[in-house]
């Protein structure tokens, strides 16, 4: 019967969450030449299968200049947004278990974030990031076991700039409150949706109402994190028992350094906030990974907002990107750090458990 085969499919999928050892995972994507540039020396001199990465470092001299660095997976500027999101799927799925789910996009500006994560062009479904991908995913599976559990599916986004929640945040949601652990997000209005199509057409209607233009927009989108946030509330037909899963995907602002003597203003102030943001969320992330007794949550926003989809049974994928530049390297070579430290003890727990 339809219920067997969701419950062959549930053990199957708990398997498959359990495989991905540990509730941190890291992947590396390193994004190709853009077109246009010439196609210079490469800064990844080396991609292995096992989730190596080899940089050279061309300002470095003799053993100082190739440095390894090792993650859950590493994948190189040829690897496609369909081979990204298979590796994505599994944790997708899960949150229709009622499983909690946080996806991050890590790196500096133009190193891949939004395209892994909304993808380049929206009109072309073969070029969908993990954001599209994953809805397109949840509402097919919760169609397929509809005889099974009915679920009811919602949408939220939010952006943090300056340690602020800013413009529309317009929440698509059902039996649920306006609040996000206790912080207030303005404009929060609640609209089940059906569709990956309604959560296009209501984020075109969120982007009209920003209030910045594009081009500030722009500027101002790689200072700040943003966050879609999908709910999902299931019933199980037969027991009448409640799931409830939550997936947030979220697009973190440019990691990039600044420049001490250059930042002045406005750009010193968002520079500072964007670095205590991402030390916040790489402190809780390696505190988690070290199973601490104290898990500083309440040091940033971020933290704040997405406290209860980090640690215990949540399951957190950081993408961190790079870029092949050589004018880049500082640059990659402080993302990979960071990204290491963020996943290093579970790494070497699941390499152990090989
Ligand atoms: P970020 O969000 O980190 O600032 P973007 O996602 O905007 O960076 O990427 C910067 C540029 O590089 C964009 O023009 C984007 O289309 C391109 N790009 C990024 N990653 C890839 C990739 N994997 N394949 C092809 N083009 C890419």
């Amino acid at each position: 019967s339809s219920y067997h085969k969701v419950l062959e499919e549930n053990r199957m999928l708990y398997n498959q969450v359990q495989d991905l050892k540990g509730t941190i995972r890291v992947y590396c994507r390193v994004r190709p030449f853009l077109q246009g540039q010439t196609n210079g020396q490469s800064t990844v001199d080396y991609i292995g299968e096992n989730g190596n990465i080899m940089i050279l470092n061309p300002l470095k001299q003799g053993k100082d200049a190739r440095k390894v660095f090792s993650f859950n997976k590493v994948f190189g500027p040829t690897v496609s947004q369909e081979q990204i999101y298979v590796d994505t799927q599994p944790l997708i799925r899960s949150v229709l278990d009622g499983f909690n789910v946080c996806i991050f996009a890590y790196g500096q500006t133009g190193s891949g974030k939004t395209y892994t994560m909304s993808g380049p062009d929206l009109t072309t479904e073969q070029t969908w990031g993990v954001n599209y991908r994953a809805l397109r995913d949840l509402f097919q599976i919760s169609k397929e076991r509809a005889d099974v559990v009915k679920y009811e599916v919602g949408v939220q986004m939010i952006e943090i700039y300056n340690e602020q929640f800013t413009l529309t945040t317009y929440t698509l949601d059902i039996r649920n409150n306006s609040q996000l652990n206790g912080l207030n997000v303005p404009d929060a209005s609640w609209v089940p949706v059906a569709s990956t199509q309604d959560v296009l057409d209501l984020m075109r209607i969120g982007q009209k109402n920003r209030a910045v233009g594009a081009t500030a927009l722009n500027e101002r989108s790689s200072r700040s994190h943003s966050i879609l946030t999908i709910h999902v509330y299931g019933k199980e037909l037969v027991s009448g028992s409640i799931l409830r899963g939550c997936l947030h995907l979220v697009d973190l602002a440019g990691s990039e350094r600044v420049d001490k003597s250059e930042a002045v203003g406005d750009r010193l102030k968002e520079a500072q906030h964007i670095n205590k943001s991402l030390s916040a969320l790489g402190d809780v992330i390696s505190a988690l990974a070290q199973k601490s007794a104290h898990i500083p949550y309440r040091n940033s926003k971020l933290t704040q907002v997405l406290q209860d989809s980090l640690g215990g049974q949540a399951k957190t994928l950081m993408f961190v990107h790079i870029s092949p530049e050589v004018n880049s390297i500082g640059e990659t070579v402080s993302t990979l750090k960071f990204a290491e430290r963020v996943a290093s003890i579970e790494l070497g727990a699941a390499r152990s458990n090989k």
